[in-house]
C-alpha cells in the first residue's frame, strides 16, 4: 500500500484516447464502413441511394461523392476517406467510387497483414513502393488519344454516364460533352488546356432530358425584372452589380417618423431622387443590360425600363463569375466607380421562355468560349442525377485529352495492374513483398464489385479475367450483362488513364496515413474549449509508467 502509483493526468477532463491496436482497429473499421457504404454503387449494375436530410429534402444518387458529402460523416479516419473522393473529385471528377473502395480494400488487406504481425511501418513502407510501381504500370498501360479521336472520346463520355440517370439519353448528351469540350479547349505548342469553369451546367425541370441542349453563351434562369423592359437587346453593354438597387439599408435601418403630410411626400421625392439618380449613373455609363447579385426596387426597376435597359436582380455568386468570363465585365460593388471600361459585351441578350418559365440567354459573348448546357428533365431528381452524370462525362473527356491518355474500364485496367504489380513483388524480398502482394490483390477489389454488383459469380468472373490477362489480353473485362470476358476497349468501355492514377494514389495515400496512427485523443466535445489545468481533477488519469 505504501508505494501506491500516484495517478499523473496529462489530459483535460472528458478526454478519451485510444491507443496501439484497438486504434488502429477503430480507424480501418470506419474506413472500411465508408468503402462498404458506396461499393454497391459502382459500375454500370451498381444501385442508387436515397438520402434524406435533416429537412426531409431527398436526394436519389449513384455518385460516390454526392453520397459521401450528405451523409454527413463524423468519425475522423471516415471522414479522411470522404476527403479522397473528394479530392477525386476536384481533380478529375470522375471515379470517386473507385477511390474510395480501393481505400477500404487497402485497409481491410492490411488489416490482415497486421493481425499476422506485419509492423505498420513495414506495411507503409510496402504500400507506398507498390504505389509507385503502379503508377509506372499505369502510364505505360494507357493509350495515346488526341482530340481528333471524336469517336473514342465519346465513348469516354457513354463510360462516364453508364448506369447513371443519364444513361438513356447517353448517346445524345455524350455527343452534347464532346461538341462541349471541343469548343472550350485551346491548344498552345501542342499542349491542351480545358477549363471546365467556362462549361456552365444548367438545370431546368420540364421536357425530357432528349430536349437537353447546347447554348453557345450562359443561359440564366431568370427573367428581367419589369415587363415593360425590352425583351431582346442587340450589342449589349453589361454592367455587372454586386449592391442592391435599394434605397434601405438593412443594417442601419432607421425609423422615421412623420407629423404631417408634407413631410411625408418630402420624403417620398427623396427616396425617388436617389433611386433615379442611382439609374442615371447607370444609363451614362452606357451600360443597356444589368445583372445585379442583390435586389431592384419597383421604383428603379421602373426607372431602368424607361431608359430601356434590360435588368435581372439576385443572381448567383457563380453566375455572375460565369459573366465575368463570358462577358469580360467586372463586377461593380459602388455604382458611383462605374464606368465604360467595367462593362462587357455580348452580342445579344434575351428573355426566352423554356419549358413554362422565362429565363435569359446570354449569347455572342466576348469570350466565345462561355457554353452552357441547359439539362431537361422530367422532375428535380432526374436533372439533379443528370447534370451529376454530365459532370462526371465533362470531367472525363477533359482529362482524357489533358493528359492524352485512357484506358480499358469494365475492370480491365485493375486487373492488368494486379497483374504486372504480383510480378513486381516477386522481385522483392521479406515482408514488403507481403505488402506489395496486399496492394495487388486489393486492386481486384474493382472487378470483383463489378461483378457482384451485376449478380454474378466474382469467384467465376475473376478466374476467367485473370486468365485472359495471363494470355496477353491486356483489355480484357467484364460485359456486366452477359458475365462473359470482353475487350474493354474494342466494345467502348474507356476511361481516361488519370481516373485510375489520382485514384490509386489517394487510396493510396489515405490507407498509409490510417495504418500510421496508433493514437487517437479526442478532445472532449461539451468542453467547449475548456481546458482543466494539467493534472487537474478526473480527466484522463494515466498510472505513471
Ligand atoms: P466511379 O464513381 O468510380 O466512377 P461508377 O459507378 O461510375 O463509379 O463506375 C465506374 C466503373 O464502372 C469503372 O470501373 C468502369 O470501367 C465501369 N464501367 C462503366 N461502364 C461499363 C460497362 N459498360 N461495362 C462494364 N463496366 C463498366
Ligand atoms: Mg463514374
Amino acid at each position: 500500500m505504501a508505494n501506491q502509483v500516484q495517478p499523473i493526468f496529462i489530459l483535460p477532463e472528458g478526454t478519451q484516447r485510444t491507443t496501439g491496436r484497438s486504434a488502429q482497429r477503430n480507424n480501418i473499421m470506419a474506413a472500411k464502413l465508408v468503402a462498404e457504404t458506396v461499393r454497391t454503387t459502382l459500375g454500370p449494375k451498381g444501385m442508387d441511394k436515397m438520402i434524406v436530410d435533416s429537412l426531409g429534402d431527398v436526394i436519389i444518387t449513384n455518385d460516390g461523392v454526392t453520397i459521401l458529402e450528405e451523409m454527413q460523416i463524423e468519425h475522423p479516419a471516415a471522414k479522411m476517406i470522404v476527403e479522397v473522393a473528394k479530392t477525386q473529385e476536384d481533380e478529375v471528377g470522375d471515379g470517386t467510387t473507385t477511390a474510395v473502395v480501393i481505400a477500404g480494400e487497402l485497409l481491410k488487406k492490411a488489416e490482415g497483414l497486421l493481425d499476422q504481425e506485419v509492423h505498420p511501418s513495414v506495411l507503409s513502407r510496402g504500400y507506398r513502393l507498390a504505389e509507385e510501381k503502379a503508377q509506372e504500370i499505369l502510364k505505360k498501360l494507357g493509350e495515346p488519344i488526341t482530340e481528333k479521336d471524336v469517336d473514342t472520346l465519346q465513348k469516354i463520355a457513354m463510360t462516364a454516364m453508364t448506369g447513371k440517370g443519364a444513361e438513356n439519353a447517353k448517346e445524345l448528351l455524350s455527343g452534347l460533352t464532346v461538341k462541349t469540350i471541343m469548343m472550350v479547349m485551346e491548344k498552345h505548342d501542342g499542349k491542351i488546356t480545358i477549363n471546365t469553369d467556362d462549361i456552365k451546367l444548367e438545370k431546368k425541370v420540364g421536357g425530357s432530358v432528349y430536349d437537353t441542349e447546347l447554348v453557345e453563351g450562359i443561359v440564366l434562369d431568370k427573367e428581367r425584372v419589369h415587363g415593360s423592359m425590352p425583351k431582346t437587346v442587340k450589342d449589349a453593354k453589361i454592367a455587372l452589380l454586386d449592391c442592391a438597387l435599394e434605397i434601405k439599408n438593412t443594417e442601419i435601418d432607421a425609423k422615421i417618423q412623420i407629423t404631417d403630410p408634407s413631410q411625408l411626400q418630402a420624403f417620398l421625392d427623396q427616396e425617388e431622387r436617389m433611386l433615379r439618380n442611382m439609374v442615371e449613373k447607370i444609363a451614362k455609363s452606357g451600360a443597356t443590360v444589368i445583372f445585379c447579385q442583390k435586389g431592384i426596387d419597383d421604383l428603379a426597376q421602373h426607372f431602368l425600363a424607361k431608359q430601356g435597359i434590360y435588368a435581372v436582380r439576385r443572381i448567383k455568386k457563380s453566375d455572375m463569375d460565369a459573366l465575368v468570363r463570358a462577358t469580360g465585365a467586372r463586377i461593380v460593388s459602388n455604382l458611383d466607380d462605374l464606368n465604360k471600361e467595367d462593362l462587357g459585351y455580348a452580342g445579344v441578350v434575351e428573355e426566352i421562355r423554356t419549358g413554362d418559365e422565362e429565363m435569359t440567354y446570354v449569347r455572342n459573348c466576348k469570350n466565345p468560349k462561355a457554353v452552357t448546357i441547359l439539362i431537361r428533365g422530367g422532375t428535380e431528381h432526374v436533372v439533379d442525377e443528370v447534370k451529376r452524370a454530365m459532370d462526371d462525362a465533362i470531367g472525363d473527356v477533359a482529362a482524357s485529352l489533358k493528359y492524352g491518355r485512357a484506358v480499358g474500364g469494365a475492370g480491365a485496367i485493375e486487373m492488368e495492374l494486379s497483374k504486372e504489380l504480383r510480378k513486381f513483388a516477386s522481385s522483392l524480398s521479406g515482408r514488403e513483398q507481403l505488402a506489395v502482394h496486399a496492394f495487388a490483390d486489393a486492386v481486384e477489389v474493382i472487378p470483383r464489385t463489378l461483378a457482384e454488383n451485376a449478380g454474378l459469380d466474382p469467384i467465376d468472373v475473376l478466374t476467367e479475367l485473370k486468365a485472359a490477362h495471363d494470355r496477353g489480353q491486356k483489355w480484357a473485362g467484364i460485359d456486366t450483362f452477359s458475365g462473359k470476358v470482353i475487350d474493354a476497349w474494342k466494345d467502348g468501355v474507356i476511361e481516361p488513364l488519370k481516373v485510375k492514377t489520382q485514384a490509386i494514389s489517394s487510396a493510396a495515400e489515405v490507407a498509409v496515413m490510417i495504418l500510421r496512427i496508433d493514437d487517437v485523443i479526442a478532445g472532449s466535445k461539451s468542453g467547449g474549449g475548456q481546458q482543466g489545468p494539467p493534472g487537474g481533477m478526473g480527466g484522463m488519469g494515466m498510472p505513471e509508467m
